[in-house]
């Protein structure tokens, strides 16, 4: 490398600066993903010569003094769930397997406005669903704090792109959990923005009340930059919220907690955490309280019911969302020989193009909507989730920010879980609550445990105001000074 590496910002800046040049950049990376991606498995997906061209315009752009976009050859990468003109987009399904999406997400558009080097296309649990990865129907993708476990998920692929310095940033998507826990699992900052606040244009929905897309990135500031550019309001989303994107950037640059009101969910911080996990959060409020934030706690009783809710209205979104891939219009098509009738072609595609953990949420979730069942299930879902924003209300207004580990455990060994889907669940106890009232959420790295993986602590803010997290979270990050490296 003839430049040095430290983070996105910097790296920003020293291709505006022309300290360097994008494609030495790009190339870097592309060459650090060639050399360490056969092991971790995180990218389904590298457009060498994409990433070349963008590098390339962007230097001759640099070179006409033309103004540069703020991720002007800063390399990205997109999980597979965000379609991207050109470049395969196959939410780690066979389903999807060789489809080229003819236009771009929201997301990818945006990044590519911004100048930013989209580099590939992450591993992830197929349609977002799962807490490891191992859900991916083309390989596991793999911790690179160690190799025998899994990275979290469902945007794992993106989470190890980032800690393994695979690319400075990465774009995932959150419906339950899946940016903040595969960061908790991978020592990275990842960021939940609030419901609406990034477009979920060209987003292939798993839970459309609950899905959105955010940042992963090595600092704050980092995470920052990318939110950004990511979020704004877009017409072509109807659940788009039409406001100014929160000042994160400004917040993470000037990440000053004095008089801050820190809430400690109660529920949350108890026996089913690991120890260490409970220890590196007791420090960190620690080191907050130190940098002058004020500590209190707060009670969320509703927070029980949560996996149960969301266990509810994610299968029957998710069930209603996937009922369009019918062989008919996108992706594979099984038996199609001419002596079998649509409905039989459509059950031998579905059967062979969804993998297990999908089935059995297409299941649960057509159950759940069925008439006679509606209203005891998915109504008596949606009733709980008012009651866990009115939990949130109330804590709101003792606290500016809440505070929670991540995550109950660090990564697990791969395979430990694949056959307990009640205990994979369980990895989204602590991250679930924001996606069903739609608050921003965000995962900072704060230490390791004893075999040496990386923990997790979440903060959690109102609705739009995103830029407490990066208040919180640039504080946090100063104040305990570790940067997780594998
Ligand atoms: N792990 C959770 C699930 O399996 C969350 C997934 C997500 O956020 N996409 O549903």
């Amino acid at each position: 490398m003839s430049f040095s590496y430290t983070n996105a910002v910097d790296l920003a800046a020293g291709i505006a600066a022309g300290d360097f040049s994008a494609r030495e950049v790009a190339t870097s990376f592309l060459d650090r993903i060639a050399e360490t991606d056969d092991q971790l498995n995180a990218f389904l997906a590298v457009d060498v010569s994409g990433a070349l061209a963008t590098a390339d315009a962007i230097d001759a752009a640099r070179a006409r003094g033309e103004a540069l976009g703020p991720l002007a050859g800063v390399p990205v990468a997109v999980k597979d769930v965000l379609t991207t003109k050109g470049l395969p987009t196959t939410c780690g399904s066979k389903m999807l397997e060789g489809w080229i999406p003819a236009y771009d997400a929201t997301v990818t558009a945006n990044l590519r406005n911004a100048g930013a080097v989209i580099i590939g296309k992450t591993n992830m649990d197929e349609f977002a669903m799962g807490s490891s990865t191992e859900n991916s129907a083309f390989g596991p993708t793999r911790n690179p704090w160690d190799a025998g476990r899994i990275p979290g998920g469902s945007s794992g692929g993106s989470a190890v792109a980032v800690a393994a310095r695979q690319a400075p940033l990465s774009i995932g998507t959150d419906t339950g959990g899946s940016i903040r826990q595969p960061a908790a699992m991978t020592g990275v900052v990842g960021v939940k923005p609030t419901y609406g606040g990034v477009s979920c244009y060209g987003l292939v929905a798993l839970a459309s009340s609950l899905d959105q897309a955010g940042p992963f990135a090595t600092t704050v500031a980092d995470a920052a930059m990318l939110h950004a550019v990511m979020a704004g309001h877009d017409p072509r989303d109807s659940t788009s919220i039409d406001a100014p994107v929160p000042p994160v950037v400004q917040a993470a640059a000037n990440p000053d907690v004095k008089g801050m009101r820190i809430g400690v969910v109660k529920q949350l911080t108890g026996e089913g955490f690991q120890r260490e996990v409970r220890e590196h959060f007791q420090e960190s409020l620690d080191a907050l309280a130190d940098a002058g934030a004020e500590i209190v706690e707060v009670s969320c009783p509703h927070f029980e019911y949560a996996l149960a809710a969301y266990y509810l209205i994610l299968p029957s979104e998710a069930s209603s969302n996937l009922a369009k891939f019918d062989a008919m219009r996108y992706g594979l098509r099984v038996g199609d020989d001419g002596d079998r009738s649509v409905e039989q072609v459509m059950a031998l595609t579905r059967e062979a193009g969804f993998g297990p953990e999908v089935k059995r949420r297409i299941m649960l979730g057509t159950y759940a909507l069925s008439s006679g069942y509606y209203d005891a299930y998915y109504g008596q879902a949606q009733k709980v989730r008012t009651l866990i924003a009115n939990d949130f209300a109330a804590a709101f207004s003792q606290a500016d920010v809440l505070a929670t580990p991540t995550a109950p455990t660090t990564a697990f060994p791969l395979g430990e879980k694949v056959d307990d889907p009640l205990s994979m669940y369980l990895q989204d106890i602590a991250t679930i609550p924001a996606n069903l009232a739609g608050i921003p959420g965000m995962s900072v790295p704060v230490g390791l445990d004893d075999q040496g993986l990386p923990i997790g602590l979440q903060f959690m803010a109102p609705a739009m105001a995103d830029d407490r997290l990066y208040v919180a979270g640039g504080a946090l990050e100063a104040a305990i000074g570790w940067e997780a490296r594998p």
